[in-house]
């Protein structure tokens, strides 16, 4: 994970830790160096410039340039930049709400929706919650049984699949099932388009209006870089996303919609899919992101 940002970044610091001494404009230049190494990472201009300006302006203090150690110390302030940039700490799930609390999934097709739902039904349910998916998702041929499905291997209820009935009637009937059966947590996975279009934003909102979701959550392919970030601007301009599960970490060598998506959406990263498998799900941490892509 962000392998290519990581060593790239790596160089930098090597070569600042290595002098003894530290002019302002070696410090310059090395942020010259981070600032690209953002950039090829696919990390949002604006997000990489004021980055680069801040830990600039906190590193050509003279405190840090006189002491013992320059290189560390500038390293330990890209550090703290770097968590801060990516949100300062785990954002949990809000489920304490009237049960069931409803957690909503959203995103385009492809973006890892379904195993995602499946995922986190999974992880919920090992928690101890009792946990109840549906799929809304009627655009996608076969995505009711591929839940269904998902279902049976994580051994996570699924509502029972009625042909020909409209998201919007799927959601009142998971409600009153999930009600009924006193479910501790309804995952409504809703359907993708290819393209953030308006009807898939009114079925969201429609879908939203019934259910009432303590969560929203954004689902994006991570591989997509600032693409991804570009579609949780449009998503949280239309439905009030609680956060963001951004898929395919695992094979994300350049890291950008990861260091891009607080600044630039103000939603927090909850999870960050690792892999096609069931269990590959891990809560976003800030911190260990951080320590990963500095080494
Ligand atoms: P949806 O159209 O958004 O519902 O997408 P799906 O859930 O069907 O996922 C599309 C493909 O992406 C499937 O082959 C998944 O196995 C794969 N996928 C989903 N999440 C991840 C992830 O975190 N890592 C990897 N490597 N593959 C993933």
């Amino acid at each position: 994970m962000f392998d290519s940002l990581s060593e790239r970044l790596g160089g930098v610091f090597d070569r600042l830790r290595g002098r003894g001494a530290l002019s302002e404009a070696d410090v310059r230049t090395a942020m010259r160096e981070v600032r690209v190494a953002l950039l090829e990472a696919d990390v949002a201009l604006p997000v990489a410039r004021s980055f680069v300006d801040k830990i600039t302006e906190a590193a050509v203090g003279q405190q840090v340039l006189r002491s013992v150690t320059p290189g560390q110390q500038v390293v330990k302030i890209v550090h703290d930049a770097l968590v801060d940039m990516l949100g300062p700490e785990t954002a949990e799930l809000e489920l304490a709400v009237t049960p069931p609390a409803v957690v909503m999934l959203v995103g385009l097709q492809g973006s890892g929706k379904t195993t995602t739902t499946a995922k986190l039904g999974r992880l919920l349910k090992s928690q101890g919650k009792k946990v109840m998916m549906a799929s809304l998702d009627v655009n996608r041929p076969a995505a009711q049984e591929q839940l269904a499905v998902l279902g049976t291997q994580t051994d996570v209820a699924t509502l029972p699949i009625v042909a020909g009935q409209q998201p919007v009637d799927i959601a009142r009937r998971a409600l009153s099932a999930a009600k009924l059966q006193g479910f501790d947590v309804l995952m409504l996975d809703t359907a993708g388009r290819l393209h953030v279009d308006q009807a898939l934003m009114d079925e969201m909102k429609a879908v939203a209006g019934i259910a009432n979701p303590a969560e929203i959550l954004l689902v994006v392919d991570s591989l997509t870089g600032q693409d991804a970030v570009n579609v949780a601007s449009s998503f949280s301009e239309q439905v009030p996303l609680t956060g963001v599960v951004l898929t395919r970490m695992d094979g994300d060598a350049r890291g950008g919609a990861a260091l891009s998506m607080r600044a630039v959406t103000g939603k927090p990263i909850k999870f960050a899919g690792m892999g096609e498998k069931l269990d590959a799900l891990e809560p976003f941490h800030p911190k260990r992101v951080a320590g990963r892509i500095l080494g």
